[in-house]
């Protein structure tokens, strides 16, 4: 699968338009769930590789639209990988101390260490998405945070960090339908909430903050990719792709033995 279809080039203008939610780059669903499973084998033992080096630094960033499968995403592609070796870091509405700082303040904490991959459940995007679309901060203040943004993945590209950002592209079709099944589903209900309709009204001003996040902030560093993820196998199977070619191409090695290491017998 070539992977470079689904990344927004650096510097070009963006027109979601031109991004179909419902592609499924003409894979055959049972083929496709099988190839995921089988990169998720691989991506367990490149973790493990990831870990054991302990040189690189990997930070997966997830963005969507609400019900765009952030978590399910989570699940899925992260399936049967060690948990000690991957931390979720979800961003929800700040706290008054996180307000209290700047936006890039709570994020910064949980970037990932040497050896680890951190995935990101929203981000400091988030503050120039919901934080624009309801100008939570004056249009001055938010149109400053790009460049922001842009400087501070590219002082963690600096510093050894790989970044990969995923923005989850559902249509407005498949929004209705997933809200639905969670108010349809009693076992989904805690899934919904009533704001969940408030924020779909904003449909358009999301899409439009979508865009010009993709169009400001993918870089040749820290790259956007946008998976179309109305149908959650083909969502699954590009991600799962992005996230192992992403470690394969790390060159990563097993660390040398202590000298006298081989041949030793335990007494
Ligand atoms: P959920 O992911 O469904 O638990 O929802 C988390 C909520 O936190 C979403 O409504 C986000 O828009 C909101 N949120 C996350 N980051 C920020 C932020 N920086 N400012 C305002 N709201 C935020
Ligand atoms: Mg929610």
């Amino acid at each position: 699968m070539d992977i470079s279809r689904y990344r927004v080039p650096a510097g070009e203008t963006v027109d979601l338009s031109t991004w179909d939610p419902h592609d499924n780059g003409g894979l055959d669903r049972d083929d496709a769930e099988d190839e995921t499973k089988a990169l998720n084998k691989e991506l367990e033992s490149l973790q493990e590789l990831l870990h054991a080096e302990g040189r690189h630094k990997v930070l997966v960033v997830i963005q969507a639209t609400d019900t765009g499968g952030k978590d399910g995403t989570i699940r899925h592609v992260f399936d049967g990988v060690n948990p000690s070796g991957v931390t979720v870091a979800p961003f929800k509405k700040p706290t008054p101390e996180e307000l209290a700082h700047d936006y890039l303040w709570r994020v910064h904490q949980h970037t990932p260490g040497s050896g680890e991959l951190t995935i990101f459940n929203r981000s400091h995007y988030e503050d120039v998405l919901v934080v624009r679309v309801h100008e939570l901060v004056p249009g001055e203040r938010w149109s400053r945070r790009y460049e922001h943004i842009r400087n501070f993945e590219q002082l963690l590209v600096d510093e050894g960090t790989t970044i990969v950002k995923l923005f989850l592209h559902i249509s407005k079709d498949e929004q209705r339908e997933r809200l639905q099944d969670r108010i349809d589903r009693p076992d989904k209900n805690w899934k919904f909430s009533f704001g969940d309709l408030a924020e779909r009204e904003h449909w358009a001003d999301y899409q439009e903050a979508f865009r010009v996040m993709l169009e400001e902030t993918s870089t040749d560093d820290a790259p956007w990719y946008v998976i179309p993820a109305d149908r959650k196998w083909f969502r699954n199977r590009v991600i799962s792709e992005i996230i192992v070619s992403t470690l394969r191409s790390l060159d990563m090695a097993y660390p040398d033995p202590e000298e006298g290491v081989p041949g030793t017998v335990v007494p």
